[in-house]
């Protein structure tokens, strides 16, 4: 069964992280996975533009260096971006040294941690011992309160959008992917998710550094 909203427990135990931004009022925290993209980033950064919604996108550097004109783009859009590794590693299976020269050789593509401290593990999997080390560096570890499993081509979307549109709450942060492998259901889905939450009375704005 597929969870769409982070459990409780899942925040008690990792209380380091950030799994949702403190609020009452009605916002949400989009955020996008593994761009940029030539299509897909700019596919949503138009989307985005129609709501008046700003988002964080959390970039792949090797794709940074990739397309570099989209990456600017997001910036200039009003956006802001954090840091997703440079080779999308996997924390669970990756040495410390490894995973931070990886982690820096994609903030060296952004700018100093003092600017852009966000951070999200590749598949929200990491050591908690390379999590302690990161917040010592100054990173905050940006996980979530809403997964929508848009990278997941088998998802059966009407079920996918109902669960997170219940699912979202004052202070949640939604994850979808700007990527080719996510793009089919992400069409699906974004446009409906804005919809149906600006209706409901939400706007929507990027994690705030601290
Ligand atoms: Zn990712």
């Amino acid at each position: 069964m597929r969870i769409f909203r982070m459990p409780i427990w899942l925040h008690r135990i990792y209380p380091r992280y950030i799994w949702r931004i403190p609020t009452q009022q009605q916002h949400l925290y989009l955020s996008f996975d593994d761009g940029p993209d030539p299509e897909v980033t700019l596919y949503v950064l138009d989307l985005l533009d129609k709501y008046n919604a700003k988002a964080t996108f959390f970039c792949v550097g090797d794709n940074i260096s990739r397309f570099p004109e989209i990456f600017r783009e997001i910036l200039n859009r009003g956006h802001k971006v954090g840091n997703h590794t440079h080779h999308h590693l996997k924390g669970w299976s990756t040495k410390w040294n490894d995973y931070r020269a990886d982690i820096e050789k994609c903030q060296n593509m952004m700018g100093p941690i003092s600017d852009y401290p966000l951070f999200r593990p590749p598949y929200g999997r990491i050591q908690s011992s390379q999590g302690k080390k990161l917040i010592t560096m100054g990173y905050s570890c940006i996980m979530w309160d809403i997964l929508s499993y848009d990278y997941d081509k088998r998802l059966n979307i009407p079920v996918a959008l109902k669960r997170i549109i219940q699912g979202s709450r004052p202070g949640s942060i939604v994850v979808f992917h700007d990527s080719q492998k996510a793009k089919n259901q992400l069409k699906q889905l974004l446009p409906a998710y804005l919809r149906e939450m600006t209706n409901r009375g939400y706007r929507f704005h990027y994690i705030p550094n601290k």
